[in-house]
């Protein structure tokens, strides 16, 4: 996940933004993916859609394991399908949307969904 890692030194003490690997908890410097579940795609449902909170792993084995705890957390017999994306693809498309609100998206339609938290956080 996206989380606050506290750092002390000179200049002075600070909290930096980081990403976390939900697999090891090691911090993910440019190798990584983001992954997430969604109920977005099923025939004949209405929605709101639900959809995971995004996890990041390291790529290769850190991945596969947190693809192997999405599927058993978020059974596909639920209607649930896993997604991933690369870590840098992810941070241009968040970037972007820092400025440009989808509500100026004049061609899109943007999905509502409902946020699934498991009871059991990694
Ligand atoms: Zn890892």
């Amino acid at each position: 996940m996206i989380e606050y890692v506290a750092r002390s030194g000179p200049p002075e003490a600070m909290n930096c933004p980081a990403f976390v690997c939900d697999i090891c908890r090691k911090q993910v410097v440019s190798e990584g993916i983001v992954t997430w579940a969604t109920t977005i795609g099923r025939d004949g449902d209405p929605g709101p859609h639900r959809q995971t909170p995004v996890y990041v792993a390291h790529k290769g084995r850190c991945g596969r394991a947190l693809e192997v705890w999405i599927e058993r957390t978020y059974p596909l017999d639920d209607g649930w399908a896993d997604l991933w994306d690369d870590l840098g693809d992810f941070v241009r498309q968040l970037a972007y949307n820092l400025t440009h609100a989808f509500e100026d998206d004049a061609e899109g339609t943007y999905h509502p969904h409902r946020l699934v938290v498991p009871k059991e956080i990694r």
